[in-house]
This record gives structure tokens, sequence and C-alpha cells, in this order.
């Protein structure tokens, strides 16, 4: 008998998460708050109850009701893993570390029960090096399933199935994350840092090598913040805002990943290393946020009020931030990207070419683009994803800047063209061009 047969519908009801990190925690108390009963589990009882405590005090608690914390049983990976056979979903969430996944996998293999649904929650360690030579069993049963930091906020949840994942495992956990936990759920392909990873680091990436000839041309690190939110339609950190808030060491460690990992013909290789004046930041520990200082730093007064300073990249010294105010033509996307001045060069450089990257990425990340819209949407708060942003430009206009500039044409902007169709959308958004140039019906969300 197939797993198929013998596992006709797989349903989650429990869940076990092991790991009670930020992400583990995270997890453990969605489930919970969803009236599931969980197992969390650590490398000592102590780190696990930590975790426990955690989600239930804080200013941003993970339980949104303290009373659900009862459904939350704690213990150690050494006395208490044979009582995942309890639970219907193994959800691991250990440290970043293809090893220490391996180890825990091979145990989790020999206990768990038949029927159960397993899963990894790595942000960048593929699914095949985690379950190459692992049983059958368990590469039929288990996925990626990438949820985003913090887990109670973030909507976005990639669920990337391997080669040999049955498709009951993969419909229990795409039905349970999408209607017991609420999650916006994106399907992706086992490739380097999935779907909003990919594009998002690429930006940030790009964006801080590219932001160079903006600071010679004279912009400065407030006002490509200002350029790099709003007019665009992304968060009000922008650029170099969100990267103190993730970290420098996180951005190396990614860049890192992404030079290991991406196909040799990726254009994102270009920028797999920190710039010279961010590489000395990292050097001298001026990480971002958690250092107390990257980019901006935030330092109180006397009186009681506050004093924002900027790093300003060019005279390497902290000097007060100032307030920016952009010109109309400036707030409006589309003057702005095809505006040939200093802001609408950068803009056109860092956005333009990460739009052109996400319309070379499909299918190779995603077979369409709607997944990779709802990615940028729910995992960076984008307001619209990078083809509603084509959509939003005109790609005509898109296509005949890249043209005149003699650049290469984005496969899905080659595909729009040979089609003779002028968006990616249409039918007020309830159809999506296909990379085969046909229009499909968006699915449900
Ligand atoms: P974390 O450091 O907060 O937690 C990791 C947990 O692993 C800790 O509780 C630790 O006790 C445990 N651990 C450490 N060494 C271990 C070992 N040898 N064996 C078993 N357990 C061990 O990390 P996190 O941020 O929760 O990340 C967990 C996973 O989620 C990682 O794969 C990470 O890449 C991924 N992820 C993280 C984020 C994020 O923003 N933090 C977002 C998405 C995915």
């Amino acid at each position: 008998m197939s797993a198929e047969t013998a596992n006709p519908q797989r349903e989650i009801k429990s869940v076990a998460v092991l790991g009670a990190g930020t992400m583990g925690s995270g997890i453990a108390a969605a489930c919970a708050q969803a009236d599931c009963n969980v197992l969390l589990l650590d490398i000592s009882n102590e780190a696990a109850d930590k975790a426990l405590e955690r989600m239930q005090s804080g200013r941003a608690p993970a339980l949104d009701d303290a009373n659900k914390a009862k459904l939350i049983s704690t213990g150690n990976f050494d006395d208490d893993l044979d009582k995942i056979q309890q639970y219907d979903w193994v959800c691991e969430a250990v440290v970043e570390d293809l090893e220490t996944k391996r180890n825990l996998f091979k145990r989790v293999e020999k206990t768990r029960r038949e029927g159960t649904v397993v899963s990894t929650n790595t942000s960048g360690i593929p699914l095949r090096a985690i379950t190459q030579g692992m049983p059958d069993r368990l590469r039929k049963d288990i996925a990626v399933t990438h949820f985003f930091n913090p887990v109670k906020v973030m909507r976005l949840l990639e669920l990337v199935p391997g080669e040999e994942t049955s498709q009951d495992v993969t419909n229990a956990l795409a039905k349970f994350c999408k209607e017991t936990l609420g999650k916006g759920v994106v399907h992706g392909k086992d490739t380097v840092n999935f779907i909003g990873n990919r594009i998002g680091c690429f930006w940030m990436l790009s964006g801080l090598h590219k932001a160079k000839a903006a600071l010679d041309d004279g912009l400065n690190v407030e006002t490509i913040d200002a350029l790099m939110s709003k007019p665009v339609g992304l968060p009000p950190t922008g650029l170099y805002g969100l990267i103190d808030l993730i970290g420098l060491d996180v951005m190396d460690l990614v860049a890192k990943n992404l030079d290991s990992n991406l196909p040799p013909n990726d254009i994102g290789r270009a920028y797999n290393n920190l710039p010279a004046p961010e590489q000395e930041m990292l050097n001298r520990g001026q990480l971002g946020r958690k250092t107390g200082g990257g980019f901006y730093r935030v330092t109180k007064l006397d009186d009681g009020g506050k004093l924002k300073e900027v790093f300003d990249l060019t005279s390497q010294q902290w000097r007060t931030a100032h307030e920016v105010t952009l010109d109309d033509s400036h707030l409006d996307y589309r003057s702005l990207i095809f505006g040939e001045d200093t802001h609408g060069r950068f803009v056109w450089d860092v956005m333009g070419g990460t739009l052109c990257y996400a319309a070379d990425l499909v299918p190779e990340i995603s077979d369409d683009i709607v997944n990779i819209d709802r990615a940028m949407r729910w995992g960076f708060n984008w307001r619209q994803g990078p083809f509603q942003q084509l959509d939003a430009l005109n790609p005509g206009a898109v296509i005949e800047k890249l043209t005149d500039d003699g650049k290469h044409i984005p496969q899905m902007l080659a595909v729009l063209r040979d089609a003779s169709v002028d968006t990616f959308y249409r039918d007020d958004g309830r159809q999506f061009l296909g990379s085969d140039g046909s229009y499909h019906r968006v699915p449900e969300e």
C-alpha cells in the first residue's frame, strides 16, 4: 500500500514544536491560541519553560489569551521526544544548522507515529540537503513551513514541498496554516531563500550597493529611506531603517548563504557581500538597533526628549537626522521612476532592478506571479507585489526603457510582450497572466 492510500486525508489538530526559540515559541503560541494541544521541546526543560513564560508576558506577548498557555506542555529532547507520538504535526524550529536539524530528524524518525506530518522552519537550508539519505517515510512526510517573525503578526507562511513530499502532506499543512492559524499560504519551491527572502534580500543588498552612486550624487541616507518607502509603496523603515532592524551581522550571513547557493548566472551574485562602508560598520560592531545604532541611533536627552541621529555614509560621522519633504514629482511612483534626475535614477536602479529580478524568477522560484506578489505583500509589507507594481507603472513603458537602455527583457515581461497584452492582471485582479501567455483565475487567498 502506498503512503498516499495509507493516509488519504491527513488532519492536523495538535502540534509538537521542536525548538523553543524566537520562531518555535511563536509557532507554539499561534497554535495554542487557535485551541490546539501543543508540545514544546528544547534542549532543556528550563529553555522550554522560559519560552512559555515569555509567551504570556513582555511588551508584545505571543499569546493574546494567557489562559491558552495551559494547552502547551513543555519538555526536553532527551527525556520527552517520545511524546511526539501523540501529535499530528511535528514542526522543527531549532537553530539554522544543517547537522543539528538532520540529527534531530533522525531521532524524530525513530519515534514519531505513522501518518504524522513533519516540517522544518528553515529560512535558508535546502530541504533536499536536510532529507538527503533519510528514510523514504520522512522524505514523503516532510515539507518546509517558513513562518515569518513575529509569527503572531506576519501573515506570510511559505510552504515548500520536497520532490518526494506527498500531496496530502502539503494539503494538510496548507489547510491548517490557512484555516486554523489564519496565515496567508504561499507555495514556493526548494530554491535558496524561497520567495520572499530571495526578492527581499536582493532588494536590500542591491540597494546598499546601488546607493553608492546616489550618495555620490548628493542624496543622503534619510532621502534614500524617504524614497524607498511611501512613494514606492514600501514600509516607512525604507532601506537603511529596515537593515537597522535586521542587523548587519544577519545581512552578512544572508549574503554568504546566497553566495553559496544562488544559481551560477543569477544577477544577485553581484551583490553577495556588504559594500565597504557597511563592512567597516560590521567590523566595528555598529550592527543596528541591537547594538544601539547602525545607520540611525536614538539617544535620550536630559530634558526627557530624544535625539535622532544618522550615520552619514559619506563623511563617516554621526549627525542630526533631518526630516525629508519630497516634491510632488517624487511622491508619484511613475513620475519618480521614469524621471531623469538623481532621485529617479536611484529608484529606477533599485526598484526597477528588483521588479526585473522578480520577473526573471518565474517559474524558477514560483509557478506563477500571484505567489510572488503575495509573498512580498504578506512577508515584507509591500503595498503591492512586484507584478502589481509593474502594472501600476505600465509594463510597456518598463519594456521600452529597458530596450532603450540596451538591457535584457526579463522572462515574464517578455511573456507579456509576446502575448500582446498590457498588464499582468486583468478583470479587477481576478485573472493573472501565466508563463504560458494566457490568463488564469487568481486562486482564493
Ligand atoms: P533561536 O536561536 O531563537 O532558537 C533556536 C533554538 O534552537 C533555541 O531554543 C536553542 O535552544 C535550540 N538549539 C540550539 N542548539 C541546539 C541543538 N544543538 N540541538 C537542538 N536544539 C538546539 O532561533 P530562531 O530565530 O527561532 O530560528 C529557528 C529556525 O527558524 C532557524 O532555522 C531559522 O533560520 C528559522 N527562521 C528564523 C526567523 C527569524 O526571524 N528569527 C524567521 C524565519 C525562519
